[in-house]
């Protein structure tokens, strides 16, 4: 598949990715949009980013769901879905509180997860 990489400073390519398989409580999508957010350009243009190099960008996506990782219930193949791209522990206090937006370990896909600047992105169901 096609994925759009932070490659350094100033410079985003397409390069080929193999397509990921979602693991339990995963879901694959296929990326219908992904908006290029604010965020994203100071990542670009920072000359001390917070990406690192071969990084998939975009955290503002929409997409059809494609493959169900073992596990999930509550969504079908074909179904359109809007994704919160974070991703949380589970296991820290505020996780444990119900609060994981507030996550300790708190990732976000596009920048330490593989994001929506790709013909495909696979992120945990309970986040669709
Ligand atoms: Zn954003
Ligand atoms: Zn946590």
């Amino acid at each position: 598949m096609r994925a759009g990489v932070y490659r350094g400073p100033g410079d985003v390519g397409l390069v080929e990715r193999p397509l990921p398989e979602p693991g339990p409580g995963e879901v694959r999508l296929r990326i219908t949009a992904c908006g290029l957010c604010g965020t994203d350009l100071h990542m670009v243009h920072s000359l001390r980013p917070i990406i690192d190099p071969g990084s998939t960008m975009g955290h503002e996506m929409a997409g059809i769901v494609d493959h169900l990782g073992p596990g999930v219930r509550g969504f079908a193949a074909g179904e359109s879905v809007v994704v919160e791209p974070l991703a949380s522990c589970g296991d820290c206090e505020p996780c444990r509180d119900g609060r994981d937006s507030i996550c300790r370990k708190l990732q976000l896909y596009g920048l330490r997860r593989p994001g929506g600047f790709a013909d495909a992105v696979v992120v945990p169901a309970h986040r669709l």
